[in-house]
């Protein structure tokens, strides 16, 4: 199968049967072989019964639908597990992402060889204050935590290599960061394509302005969880290290300068609380580490590697 395309939706019955006729139209023009996966989260519409209907008519389009609302990235997650084509497409429900830019990320992954290609929303037809400018802070930090240089992180409409979306765990809020658990799995030929982009047509928004809150913790997350992750001690370790020796160095100095100066009281004296201050937050941060570690022993995915090829062996 050339493509899978997963599309997760919640309360979009609206837009769901012009979106597939859509679909079908831009694919059947390709001549590709594909299956359209669409994940309801828990809609309250009737969405599901419109996804019915749609597979009813046409067997390549298929439906999952969840027990209540889990979120965008639990929604992907369950679709990346279903999809079966060598290339798979992600995209919004809303009909905000153009199906006609479907071929072209297609062909980018087939041909040029990218891992993932991520579109890029570079006119957008959201409501400029609450989205653009938050969204242009947010994309630059990503860009700078992830090295990734993508200008839209966030996109809906992405393409994957279906090996990909096998190796990553889409969770939590995660659905903004595909691209950074990607690299995190050694995926590296990651590009972008300026997508069209349109208003919404139905519906409104799911996410309000809690997404770049929420997005901006989970990119600390990442970032510490990516470079730390297998290894705590050598980040709390580090640090509660330096911290316990910094104050014990100013205790030391304090203990020796009451005794060669003039005797002072070291209760008298800030600094010695400091320093007192500084060694136990030393050791709550060393204790942090070494309790990470034990965790970490025992986690079933210590020793989790994705192996590329073998050679002489089955
Ligand atoms: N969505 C979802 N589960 C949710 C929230 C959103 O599956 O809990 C879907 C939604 O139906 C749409 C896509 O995620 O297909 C993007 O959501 P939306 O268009 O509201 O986001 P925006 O375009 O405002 O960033
Ligand atoms: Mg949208």
């Amino acid at each position: 199968m050339d493509l899978s395309i997963v599309i997760p939706l919640f309360n979009e019955d609206e837009s769901l049967p012009e979106l597939s006729e859509w679909i079908k139209r831009v694919v059947n023009i390709h001549g590709l072989s594909y299956e359209v996966i669409m994940v309801d989260d828990g809609s309250t519409d009737d969405s599901w019964a419109v996804i019915q209907s749609i597979a009813a008519n046409s067997p390549a389009f298929k439906g999952i639908r969840f027990q209540r609302n889990y979120g965008k990235s639990a929604a992907l997650n369950e679709g990346f597990k279903a999809a079966k084509g060598n290339v798979v497409i992600t995209m919004d429900a809303d009909m905000q992402d153009s199906p006609d830019e479907i071929p072209e990320l297609r062909r980018m992954i087939v041909e040029d060889g990218y891992d993932l290609v991520s579109g890029w929303k570079k006119k957008r037809f959201d409501n400029t204050l609450t989205k653009n400018l938050p969204s242009k802070v947010f994309n630059a930090a990503a860009r700078g935590m992830s090295g990734i240089k993508l200008h839209d992180f966030n996109c809906g409409l992405k393409a994957y290599r279906l090996k990909v979306v096998k190796s990553v765990e889409v969770f939590g809020e995660m659905h903004r960061y595909i691209p950074v658990l990607a690299k995190l799995a050694g995926f590296r030929k990651i590009g972008e394509k300026v997508v069209e982009h349109r208003a919404r047509k139905y519906g409104v928004t799911k996410f309000g302005w809690s997404r770049f809150v929420n997005g901006f913790l989970d990119l600390i997350t990442l970032y510490v969880v990516g470079r730390f992750g297998k290894r705590p001690m050598h980040f709390f370790g580090l640090y509660g290290s330096l911290c316990f020796l910094l104050g014990f160095a100013i205790s030391v100095y304090l203990i020796v300068a009451k005794f060669t100066v003039d005797n002072f009281a070291l209760t008298n004296r800030p600094a010695f609380y400091i320093a007192l201050i500084i060694m136990v937050i030393g050791i709550q941060l060393f204790l942090a580490g070494f309790i990470a570690e034990l965790i970490g022993r025992n986690s079933s995915e210590r020793n989790t590697y994705l192996i590329e090829e073998k050679q002489g062996l089955d």
